[in-house]
């Protein structure tokens, strides 16, 4: 029997290798596509919360990206997506105070669909999908990639071997080890330099009601910092594990579902590392590694009382008199000022101050500051063309490769990935 060779192997199923299945299928329906995944259903944001940012440059890693582009392509990933787009109020005032500090509230066109209905979305694309006779290939882990005289395809764990004519590689942020491996087996050279590091603040929904007038506010503050995925409605702050250590995250329940009255945003500070630090992802490793083991192999969360203070916070009081809700998501009550670098924690809590002179309230002492969320986008591959391709046959798109940080900005680098092959580059 021989082994069929596809047209194109897609590694990945979040938005980045559906943005790609869905143009390429709907330009040349002939094309045989397959899909794999090691997850039965994608794992990133496409599943947990869901919020769809369509105003450039939410989700778009600058360096890949022009204005013009990603506008081009915004459209094509909202038909495929149907968002629905949610109002917003009294901006204006909000705007106001902001500017008197220093600092921009963007307005940003959003949809937001909550964990609990992203299945329902997942489902209708991979059915469409399905339709247009896409194949797929799931609970499979892909473990190498190659472009070379044996061919281009793809290697599963259970040891076949998939041969394509082309590949797009597309497997998130935790798809970063194994990018890391291809990269260095095939000789392309990468960048890591960029890494987001901050903390995951929880809050009670009165503490901070802008979120009625605007879900997911995007303040952006002196000194690279700004607001980052805000949850609230029914709203928890969650692990998200890794080899050896634990980050923290959110995601809210679809408004149909009754609220928990919590509100949690992520507050990150952007660093563009230089020589002679060699990576950011190895720094990411490292402050999480130390703050996991500050906090006895677990984040660590404190309160805003606390911290003001000067004194950790203590599992025994954590829920005591002012500190009045329990944490969504309970990890080790501790002092982030062991565990967070100086010079972030300061920036990130001048942002806080600042950000509670606009939104009166957010430093109420029971609010929580959780550590560490960190966002690693790096291994940056340098690409040979306008559509992210590595090598001759192979493609790297998505947060992975740096293309992106959102799944509107995934979906769209799927898309350039696609038009790439299109258009036999
Ligand atoms: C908890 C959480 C919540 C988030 N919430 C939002 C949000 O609300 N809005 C937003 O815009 N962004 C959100 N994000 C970020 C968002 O997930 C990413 O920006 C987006 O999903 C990136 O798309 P991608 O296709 O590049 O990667 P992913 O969506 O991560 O998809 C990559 C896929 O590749 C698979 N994969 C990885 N390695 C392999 C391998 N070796 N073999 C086979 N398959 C592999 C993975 O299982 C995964 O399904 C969130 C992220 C997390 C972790």
């Amino acid at each position: 029997m021989t082994t069929p060779v596809y047209d194109v192997i897609i590694i990945g199923s979040g938005p980045a290798g559906l943005g790609a299945a869905f143009q390429l299928s709907e330009h040349s329906p002939a094309l045989s596509i397959l899909m794999i995944d090691r997850e039965r259903i994608c794992s990133g944001g496409l599943l947990n919360d869901c919020k769809q940012n369509y105003t450039y440059p939410i989700g778009f890693a600058a360096d890949n990206w022009t204005r013009a582009e990603a506008e081009r392509l915004l459209p094509l990933v909202e038909r495929q997506l149907q968002p629905i787009i949610k109002d917003k109020h009294n901006l204006e005032v909000y705007r106001r105070r902001a500017e008197r500090l220093g600092v921009t509230l963007l307005d940003i066109r959003q949809a937001h669909v909550g964990t609990d209905r992203s299945r329902i979305l997942i489902q209708r694309l991979l059915d469409e999908l399905d339709m247009r006779g896409v194949q797929f290939l799931l609970e499979q882990e892909v473990i190498d990639v190659f472009d070379d005289s044996n061919g281009t395809g793809a290697v599963i764990k259970n040891g076949q071997t998939l041969q394509a004519r082309k590949v797009i590689v597309a497997p998130g942020r935790k798809g970063f080890h194994f990018l890391q491996r291809v990269m260095e087996k095939m000789g392309i050279t990468y960048i890591d330099n960029v890494v987001d590091v901050g903390i995951r603040i929880e809050t009670r929904l009165a503490n901070y009601p802008i979120v009625k007038d605007y879900y997911d506010p995007k303040f952006q503050f002196p000194e690279g910092v700004r607001t980052f995925c805000t949850n609230s409605g029914h709203a928890r702050v969650v692990l998200e594990r890794y080899q050896g250590f634990s980050l923290v995250n959110g995601h809210a329940l679809s408004e149909a579902q009754a609220g928990n009255n919590l509100v949690n945003f992520a507050l990150l500070k952007t660093i563009g590392l230089k020589a002679p630090v060699r990576s950011g992802q190895q720094m990411a490793v490292f402050l999480a590694t130390l703050a996991n083991e500050i906090g006895g192999g677990k984040p660590l969360m404190q309160r805003v009382g606390d911290f003001r203070m000067g004194k950790r916070s203590t599992a025994e009081t954590f829920n005591e008199d002012l500190y009045d809700f329990p944490p969504s998501c309970p990890v080790t009550a501790g002092d982030l000022g062991l565990a967070v670098p100086a010079k972030i924690m300061r920036h990130i809590w001048a942002a806080l101050k600042k950000l509670d002179t606009i939104v009166p309230g957010v430093l109420h002492p029971s609010t929580i500051m959780y550590y560490p969320e960190i966002k690693m986008y790096a291994n940056k591959p340098v690409f040979l063309d306008r559509y992210f391709r590595v090598s001759t046959n192979v493609y790297m798109a998505g947060d992975g490769a740096g293309t992106s940080r959102g799944i509107t900005g995934a979906w769209a680098s799927g898309i350039r990935a696609a038009e790439g092959i299109l258009q036999g580059s």
